[in-house]
């Protein structure tokens, strides 16, 4: 089923999200758990796998309006999960 998590992306795209991204003051920060970050990284792990092809981005990669999902470089921390 096409979602509808990022504009001009979701006919071939898989959206995952994580509940934070806001601090104490509600600014935009990296709110991540452990538990969360563990979770993320294994739910990403599982869709590589699935979806080797697939290039992990955040969703201000793909909509400079977006500042989600307050990662500091994607791309990077997922750097052994990108395709090859
Ligand atoms: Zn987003």
């Amino acid at each position: 089923m096409v979602g509808a998590h990022c504009v001009n992306h979701n006919k071939y795209s898989i959206g995952v999200c994580y509940e934070g991204g806001y601090d104490a003051r509600g600014q935009h920060a990296d709110t991540r758990t452990p538990a969360q970050k563990s979770a993320l990284r294994q739910l990403l792990a599982d869709l590589h796998r699935r979806y080797p092809r697939a290039v992990i981005v955040g969703h201000h990669d793909l909509n400079h309006r977006k500042a989600c999902p307050c990662i500091a470089n994607v791309a990077r921390e997922y750097a052994d999960l990108q395709p090859e």
